[in-house]
């Protein structure tokens, strides 16, 4: 009999891959989901490296503190398209009503105060 090879057993992805870090939530040792690097956490690396205060710690989420990430996650992603909406918005509206120079520039002000109100409910992402 010529079976094909259909034993290939799928290996059990029920076990999460964890980190070890320290959680951006608690601020506990432990081990977690790893925090992925992005422009944010790449900035404030750079300012501790300067500062000369940088720890080297891996990031991470730990399993406690999973769920109470996810909410402010989302809350920040909501706030950021919210945000940056509005300010596309109030950037158009004005463009419309004074198509100048200065309206632009005020614009793009606007929009990047905008962005950075957004981020202080920054939350990175995390490998899950
Ligand atoms: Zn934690």
């Amino acid at each position: 009999m010529n079976r094909k090879k259909t034993r290939r057993k799928k290996r059990a992805s029920s076990r999460k891959k964890l980190a070890k870090g320290v959680c951006i939530e608690c601020g506990k040792p432990g081990k977690g989901h790893a925090v992925l690097d992005d422009y944010v956490i790449d900035g404030i690396r750079w300012v501790k490296r300067k500062l000369n205060i940088e720890k080297k710690n891996a990031l991470i989420v730990c399993e406690e503190c999973f769920e109470k990430y996810e909410k402010r996650r989302k809350s920040f992603e909501r706030s950021l398209i919210i945000y940056s909406g509005v300010g596309v918005l109030l950037g158009v509206l004005l463009l419309v009503i004074n198509p100048s120079l200065g309206s632009l520039l005020s614009a793009s002000i606007l929009l990047l105060f905008l962005l950075i109100l957004a981020h202080l409910k920054y939350a990175p992402k995390v490998k899950k």
